[in-house]
């Protein structure tokens, strides 16, 4: 998995990075849901130890085009993980009160606390990417942004939580596919936003808000992964995988616990009751 991180410096070029692609995996979309279940249930488990050893925070970041599987992968990848362990934060439009503020204001209070995993579905990346592309400030203030969200990130490394950010990559041509189903599935209309069609046309400025995000932003300690995202099975089965492999190298332990004298004492007690 580590063929899709970022690394620190490294400057991205989407167009050589293939939404497509499956090279990870050799198997066909079956076997890879069977996997993706298995990975669930680990998940599950290690969001239970996270959550009795109560030391490590968890902050997954979701970025992506419209369209791109931030909701589906929220669905997804937790499926089976227990709902009191996961908590999802969304940042849409800012309210009036949170554009009086600093754009971190309204992000901060929702990073995780000990024993806590918590979801970005978007997030403080869009004050670089919807705000660049529509100019909802003027580009001397969106570019010192990389720096404060550095930085920013970076005190929450130090203070010990664990960040994994995940651009969900998908071709126009997979985008066009999913808008259209949005208006031909009755089930799926209520999703169906005109706006989309507009924020289409600004596709290649997206990339290239992306790019720069993505080439100046991904560090050692919050690092990007670019998710081939055209199909949803390989986007899921990569996210859990390296969900997986995270939290499997916090080498975390349930807390130490009563002893085994007290654990007689205590039978004894329970019996006698
Ligand atoms: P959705 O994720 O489809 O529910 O849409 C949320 C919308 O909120 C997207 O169009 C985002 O671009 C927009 N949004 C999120 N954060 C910001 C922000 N800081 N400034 C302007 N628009 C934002
Ligand atoms: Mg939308």
């Amino acid at each position: 998995m580590k063929d899709y991180r970022v690394e620190p410096g490294q400057k991205v070029d989407l167009k050589a990075w293939r939404p497509a692609e499956t090279s990870q995996f050799d198997g066909d979309k079956e076997q890879a849901k069977k996997k993706i279940a298995e990975l669930n249930t680990k998940l599950d488990q290690l969001q239970e130890m996270l959550y009795a050893e109560h030391k490590h925070r968890l902050l997954v970041i979701l970025q992506g085009m419209d369209t791109s599987g931030k909701d589906g992968v929220i669905r997804a990848v937790f499926e089976g993980v227990n709902p009191q362990g996961v908590k999802v934060a969304s940042f849409k439009a800012p309210t009036p009160v949170e554009l009086d503020h600093d754009y971190l204001w309204r992000v901060h209070p929702h990073v995780p606390g000990r024993g806590e995993i918590v979801i970005f579905n978007r997030s403080h990346y869009e004050d670089v990417l919807v705000v660049r592309v529509h100019n909802l400030v003027p580009p001397a203030i969106w570019k010192r942004r990389y720096d404060h969200i550095n930085a920013f990130e970076q005190m929450l490394a130090d203070e010990g939580v664990t960040i994994l950010k995940f651009f969900l990559h998908i071709s126009p041509e997979e985008q066009k596919e999913r808008l259209l189903a949005r208006l031909e599935e009755p089930a799926k209309r209520w999703k169906f936003n005109p706006g989309d069609l507009e924020e289409r046309k600004l596709w290649p400025a997206y990339q290239e808000a992306y790019e720069e995000v993505l080439s100046r932003t991904s560090q050692k300690k919050a690092p990007w992964y670019i998710i081939p995202s055209d199909k949803k099975w390989y986007r899921n089965l990569v996210i859990a995988g390296i969900l997986v492999e995270t939290l499997e190298n916090l080498k975390m332990q349930y807390p130490a616990s009563i002893k085994e004298n007290e654990i007689n004492q205590y039978r004894q007690l329970l019996a006698a009751a």
